[in-house]
């Protein structure tokens, strides 16, 4: 087996087939340990996916939100558990690679896949070859966990439709006068981002800060990072590494499985939509393929089709209702912070969610009728939204972007 991209979702698809037995082969393009434009927010429903212990790579355990709307007035909720885990991405992923080593994989960093003749024809003879500078490499399966706009996708035809979102993130590092309280919680800027938000992740030694949008608004990440650093009291000067990256959202049903082929995380477009998170999705669709790989490899199933249907009816289902309140928070995301400062059960509904206790599904059975009236609002909500897209894509040819 070939796993293309050692990001959480190739070393989790990696780490689980060497466990069970499987020969593996992790190739990634960079030496690690290597950095990825990311916030390094694990969520507790992420971190319970692994089986593995992410002490070692935790800076921070977050246990609260400091919201704002439109960079306005905070106010702070806390929770008497843990939300989320920060980490920093290049330890982060040197750690996960370094466990599917650990678990027999063979890791190969600095080894780009430069040209894949696929294994399509669906029959107990599937092999793809993969060719790199040096050496070529013949599997029965491979996984594409090579991220946004991966190679896998994209010489296969396998390439999800997806939405594009971006998003711009920089470090500040701490000083004596950033206030202690930036120690345990997270700040979440709602309202003032089209399809996205602001937020302050903090590190061990150093502050996240960060937007994210629909691309259409991507050229206003830029100033509204700045705001956003003014809002809390962090010069501009002060935020270093400033760098951006892509957010795929999948459409529902594209392709991301042909033959022994599939494709996992960003490279499958599985972001999800609201809280704009990937390593949670990137784990469990990187298990689901493992695990897919394995009836293969057993003779159970004839190719990685079972993967796609698995992807569909684990994980798109809940993808596609935080598309739906995605659209709805971001249409009015003052009653929605309202709701959330006022309302305990909101803000409880939150954390368990990011806890993994319950999910978007859930929530949806839990509004009970009331969820007719959002889907109706989330339909108003994305009809404004594309008309804006148009706009906003307008002014984009007429800046010459
Ligand atoms: C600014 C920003 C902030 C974010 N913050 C968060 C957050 O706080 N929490 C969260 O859950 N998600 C966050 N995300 C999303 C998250 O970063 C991704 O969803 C996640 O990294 C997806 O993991 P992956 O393994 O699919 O891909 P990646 O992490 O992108 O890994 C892909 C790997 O493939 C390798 N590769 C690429 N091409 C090749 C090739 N040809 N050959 C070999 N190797 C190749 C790359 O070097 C890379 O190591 C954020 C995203 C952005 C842009």
């Amino acid at each position: 087996m070939i796993v293309a991209g050692a990001g959480p979702a190739g070393s989790m698809a990696a780490r689980l087939l060497a466990k069970r037995g499987a020969r593996v082969l992790l190739l990634d393009k960079q030496r690690f340990p290597r950095d990825k434009p990311c916030g390094g927010g694990v969520t507790l429903r992420a971190a319970a996916l692994l089986d593995i212990d992410l002490s070692p790579v935790i800076e921070r355990t977050i246990h609260g939100a400091r919201f704002t709307l439109r960079l306005g007035e905070a106010f702070d909720r806390r929770f008497e558990q843990p939300l989320t885990y920060m980490t920093q991405r290049s330890r982060l992923d040197a750690y996960l690679a370094e466990q599917a080593a650990a678990a027999g994989a063979e890791f190969r960093d600095g080894v780009a896949v430069r040209e894949i003749d696929p294994a399509f024809n669906g029959t107990s003879s599937l092999k793809s070859t993969v060719r790199t500078d040096g050496d070529t490499y013949t599997a029965q399966i491979l996984i594409g966990a090579d991220g946004a706009n991966g190679l896998v996708g994209r010489t296969l035809g396998l390439r999800p439709e997806y939405e594009e979102a971006v998003a711009l993130e920089g470090n500040i590092p701490y000083t004596p006068d950033i206030p202690a309280e930036w120690r345990d919680v997270f700040g979440l800027d709602l309202g003032g981002m089209a399809g996205g938000y602001g937020w302050v992740f903090p590190k061990g030694d150093h502050l996240n800060i960060g937007v994210g949008a629909w691309k259409y608004a991507g050229f206003t990440l830029r100033p509204k990072l700045f705001e956003l650093a003014r809002r809390h009291g962090f010069p501009k000067s002060s935020i270093e590494n400033l760098r951006g990256h892509h957010l795929p959202v999948r459409v529902p049903g594209s392709l991301i499985a042909r033959g022994g082929v599939a494709v996992v995380g960003d490279a499958a477009g599985l972001v999800d939509p609201l809280s704009g998170e990937g390593i949670h999705m990137a784990f469990a669709s990187g298990r689901l393929a493992a695990e897919e790989a394995l009836r293969v490899l057993a003779g159970e199933a004839a190719d990685m089709s079972g993967y796609e249907t698995a992807v569909d009816r684990q994980l798109q289902t809940e993808l596609t209702v935080s598309r739906r309140l995605q659209e709805l928070f971001t249409f009015a995301p003052a009653p929605y912070l309202a709701i959330m400062r006022r309302s305990d059960k909101f803000w409880r509904f939150f954390c368990h969610l990011a806890r993994g206790e319950i999910t978007y599904l859930d929530f949806m059975r839990m509004i009970g009728p009331l969820r007719l009236a959002m889907d109706f609002f989330a339909g108003v909500a994305e009809k404004r939204r594309l008309g804006r897209v148009q706009s906003g894509l307008r002014l984009m040819a007429a800046a010459g972007r």
